[in-house]
């Protein structure tokens, strides 16, 4: 198990069904299995990890935002980790939700990561081949390198 913090970008959306203005929480860990402490921007739509990958992130969220739980999505056919509307209950879609903030980043607004969740997971975020992932295997004595000591 690692600890590690997802950072989470509260906001409201506009119901899709009762069209009343409800809080909804977008969160993500960065694409490391480190525990960062300051949220950086160049991790958006970079390989960032979501509740969809990670569960106990959004167990995590879950506990931290009333609104926030597992439910079916129609949409998708499956259980997921998404909001709720505040007045009427109906499930958020998280691609709705991710639409909403890619709008506003193309519209110039600066999208605040200004709250986070610390919890710990067995979710490697590493992706295969990322300098992260290069940095590893080197580490763990997989050099190509003819100057690599192992140490
Ligand atoms: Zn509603």
């Amino acid at each position: 198990m690692i600890k590690v913090r997802a950072f989470v970008h509260r906001t409201k959306i506009s119901c899709w069904k009762c069209y009343k203005d409800t809080p909804v929480v977008y969160a993500f860990r960065p694409p490391n299995n480190k525990f960062e402490k300051e949220f950086d921007s160049k991790w958006i739509g970079a390989y960032e990890v979501t509740p969809d990958q990670d569960l106990a992130m959004g167990l995590a969220l879950e506990n931290k935002y009333p609104w926030y739980r597992i439910g079916r999505s129609s949409t998708m056919g499956m259980d997921v980790h998404a909001n709720f509307c505040l007045f009427c209950d109906s499930l958020q879609g998280n691609w709705y939700v991710w639409k909403d903030l890619l709008n506003k980043r193309t519209n110039g607004i600066i999208l605040e990561f200004d709250e986070y969740v610390d919890y710990e997971t067995d979710i490697d975020a590493i992706i295969e081949g990322s300098p992260e992932d290069e940095k590893r295997k080197t580490k763990m004595g997989y050099s190509d390198d003819p100057n690599f000591i192992d140490t």
